[in-house]
């Protein structure tokens, strides 16, 4: 048993009878209260109830159905909410008609450099301001970010412009700092399965875009959704970034069918970060269009105003000129399915 739909009459007295019953099991209830019906996640494992207590509690007053789910995420999945999961930051919704895009340098280099990118992806029609104050290098002796100094330039940044912030989080220890400075709190590919950190994040009522991992498979990535759920924050944001394929050509492979079955599997908002998914910025844009035509919920795009001079991934960002131009180009094609850009 993993879920319980209740009746729509049902009291708040019924609700907390259910609830304690569960936690007398060791179980927990995430209580997700839609338009029309009160749903129950039941938290835990759920393998020790037995048919004859699932039984009663079916047969409990308020019940009106008890369900199991047979996929091995539950509050991540369409069963549990139907509904498209909009979240809204600072008065920007992801997961509407309007799709925002989340632009920036790959690393918060230095606060001249921020400010000027800032208001730049903003002149473009930038929703989100991005970058890496801990950036997660593959070589120990690259730029490795400049930490909470990075953090308050973003600030800054969202001070001049009004874009909220969207910044990375490496390690459970910056939580703190992070949620003093972030609007939204970006997991890294590398880390998607770094479950100490998705359950920290999972305590906190920041929204957290969760990248899809190198070599993750669509399950896993949900997986991962589900422990950061879990813990009680339900704004989780899917963000494709491409895949480890045998192809060399692009940096990963930019998997745009992840976007229509996330659809089908998680009433969850999905990104999608061509910048990272291809590795060359001339690629960048045909990728964010076809994004948007199958169904993206936002973008993300990496902008630097000198990209041959920038400390990561230059060779992927779009200069700002680049970026307005794709930004006017991507209209027509939200409109045609239905969208807004
Ligand atoms: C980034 O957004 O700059 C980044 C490091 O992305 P990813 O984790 O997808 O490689
Ligand atoms: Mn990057």
């Amino acid at each position: 048993m993993d879920i319980i739909v209740l009746k729509p009459t049902a009291t708040e007295e019924e609700l907390r009878h259910i609830t304690k019953k569960l936690e007398s099991r060791g179980l927990n209830a995430n209580i997700s209260k839609g338009t029309e019906r009160t749903i129950i996640g039941v938290i835990g494992d759920t393998s020790k109830i037995t048919e004859e207590e699932e039984d009663a509690i079916r047969a409990m007053s308020g019940v009106e159905e008890v369900m199991r789910i047979l996929k091995p995420y539950k509050l991540a999945s369409r069963e549990f909410k139907s509904e498209d999961t909009v979240i809204d930051i600072a008065g920007r919704k992801i997961g509407e008609k309007k799709i925002p895009v989340i632009a920036g340098p790959c690393a918060v280099e230095g606060r001249t450099i921020l400010m000027r990118i800032a208001e730049e992806v903003k002149a473009a029609g930038a929703s989100f301001i991005r970058g890496g104050a801990y950036k997660p290098r593959t070589s120990p002796y690259s730029f490795q970010g400049l930490g909470e100094e990075g953090l308050r330039y973003l600030a800054e940044a969202r001070e001049k412009t009004g874009l909220p912030v969207v910044t990375e989080i490496m390690d459970p220890r910056d939580l703190d700092v992070i949620v003093k400075y972030a609007d939204v709190i970006q997991i890294g590919a590398r880390n998607m399965q770094n479950f100490r950190l998705l359950l920290e994040v999972g305590t906190v009522d920041k929204p957290v875009l969760l990248k899809r991992g190198l070599s993750a498979t669509i399950k896993e990535w949900l997986m991962s959704a589900e422990y950061i759920m879990s813990k009680g924050n339900q704004n989780v944001i899917l963000c494709e970034r491409g895949i480890r394929t045998f192809e060399t050509a692009t940096r990963n492979t930019l998997d745009l069918s992840a976007v229509p079955v996330l659809k089908q599997l998680t009433h969850l908002p999905v990104v999608v970060d061509p910048s990272h998914g291809v590795g060359k910025w001339d690629l960048v844009a045909p990728m964010a269009k076809a994004a948007v035509a199958a169904g993206a919920d936002g973008l993300l795009i990496e902008v630097h105003s000198n990209p041959e001079e920038a400390m990561s991934d230059g060779e992927q960002s779009l200069k700002p000129d680049v970026f307005k131009r794709l930004m006017g180009e991507l209209k027509p094609i939200a409109a045609a399915v239905g969208r807004e850009i």
